[in-house]
């Protein structure tokens, strides 16, 4: 295929700029390199030696710990990645230079002619992108995953030959789409979360993420969150032009998703699917969410019912999202790393059956913690704060919980925890927090628990 084919009339052109040289950057390059363009990577930080490699193995020109802005500038085209702020001073010359500066989604989708499902929200998008991966793979479909998990997109385009892909995409990945249009659009909920990078507009971001719909027509399916009081607003004053299947814990449809007498019932065009609640392995209320969008984007692709329901059993889960790590003397460990948010926490708190040793802490975003207090009063009997900083937390729930101490190791954390729990309960770590004071990511801060609960 040629440059300006498959999902677009874009005319060649021909100089084809990458800022950043990370996974999006590099499959950018390599797929662009295919296509037919002169291509350069451009990053200001370090490449990473994995990444040289692959640029070098492909031919592909790059700089790293510099952007030689001369060069840059004459781009046709840049692809800029979705870690660089719109605001940065060489974007902002590219701009007004009238050059486009689009996302990796952008650039790929030009080049494809799979069905694509777009998953997007402020939680649960890494989930439901690989529980719907999961349906479609099981129900026997050629499906890619991209996006922010997994390989980059465009390489996989480059690479392989899906037919269909189920795409995480994040608020910056949106940001920069023109004619991107997924045929089935998921959003999961819109809770304040990125706002720096917002001008610390609500409005902004909650935009940003209604832009998986801007090219949708009445073909194109939009599953979300009915339950979600700032997408039905939003909905209200903003007419679109899918096909809209809500999905709720409350209120039943005609056609979307919803539960009844401990069943999951989900109605699009001509199909009904139902599924008993005990049949997923994922706990919790947005957990049961997740599924109800992924089920529904499965039965839309035509998955048979009872794929559907053998796949939701036998998904395990993902790494560092109410991960059950170990019960040790009858008390069960969980890792919940990835809630770097309240809201995410507030699912995880609410999931809870049992007394509850909470760790929770790190970089705080500017977090409302009262939405947690009722839960915090219900469910935890002690806190463990884990972070440089741990004012806030103090703050927030030292009059409503008898023990609450200060760590700033995950070791000590966890040893605290262990000398807090007792029989029957549970030990959380869900910090509502970024993990940068301490740790490298989340990554890290999940695994270094799950070492320090090993060790007890
Ligand atoms: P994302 O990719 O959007 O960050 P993840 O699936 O990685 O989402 O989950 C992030 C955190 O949010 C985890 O702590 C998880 O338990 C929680 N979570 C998952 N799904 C939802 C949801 N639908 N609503 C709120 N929180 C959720």
């Amino acid at each position: 295929m040629s440059a300006g084919a498959a999902n677009s009339g874009r005319e060649h052109r021909n100089f084809l700029v990458i800022l950043g040289g990370g996974e999006s950057g590099v499959g950018t390059a390599i797929l662009g390199k295919k296509e037919g363009f002169r291509t350069f990577v451009s990053d200001r930080g370090k490449i990473a030696d994995k990444f040289r490699l692959q640029l070098e193995e492909h031919g592909i020109e790059w700089e790293d710990e510099k952007h030689s802005e001369e060069k840059i500038l004459k781009a046709d085209l840049v692809m800029k990645s979705p870690g660089i702020p719109d605001d940065t001073p060489l974007v902002s010359r590219l701009r007004e230079k009238g050059i486009p500066v689009i996302s990796e989604i952008e650039f790929a989708y030009t080049y494809t002619n799979a069905v694509l499902v777009g998953i997007t929200g402020s939680n649960g998008k890494t989930t439901t992108t690989m529980l719907t991966h999961h349906l479609l793979k099981e129900g026997g479909l050629n499906v890619g995953m991209a996006g922010n998990v997994g390989q980059s997109f465009a390489k996989q385009v480059a690479e392989t030959n899906a037919d269909h892909y189920v795409l995480e995409l994040s608020s910056f990945q949106l940001d920069g789409i023109e004619n991107f249009c997924p045929h089935i659009a998921v959003l999961t909920n819109i809770t304040p979360d990125h706002l720096d990078r917002y001008k610390y507009d609500f409005n902004r971001y909650i935009a940003s993420k209604f832009r998986i719909v801007k090219n949708q027509t009445e073909k194109d399916y939009f599953i979300y969150d009915a339950d979600d009081p700032v997408i039905m607003k939003w909905l209200q004053e903003n007419p679109i032009q899918s096909q809209k299947l809500p999905f709720s814990l409350r209120e039943e449809f005609e056609k979307g998703a919803f539960i009844k007498d401990e069943q999951i019932i989900i109605r699009t065009d001509n199909s009904e699917l139902t599924m008993p609640t005990s049949n997923l392995t994922l706990e919790g209320k947005h957990n049961a969410k997740n599924a109800m969008a992924a089920a529904t984007v499965a039965q839309l692709l035509r998955i048979r019912k009872e794929t559907i329901r053998q796949s939701m059993e036998s998904f395990q889960g993902v790494e560092h999202r109410l991960e059950k790590v170990l019960k040790i003397n009858n008390v069960q460990y969980i890792n919940d790393s990835k809630a770097t948010n309240v809201n995410a926490t507030y699912y995880a708190l609410e999931s809870m059956e049992s007394e509850t040793v909470w760790i929770v802490g790190g970089v705080d975003k500017g977090n409302e913690y009262s939405d947690l207090l009722p839960l915090v009063n219900e469910k935890v009997k002690a806190i463990v704060c884990l972070g440089i900083n741990n004012e806030p937390i103090l703050n927030a729930f030292g009059n409503c919980v008898d023990t609450i101490v200060e760590t700033r190791s995950m070791e000590d954390a966890v040893n605290q925890a262990y000398k807090l729990a007792e029989k029957g309960d549970t030990v959380l770590l869900s910090p509502a927090c970024a993990s940068f004071d301490l740790f490298q990511n989340y990554e890290d801060r999940g695994r270094q628990f799950k070492e320090a609960v090993r060790k007890l």
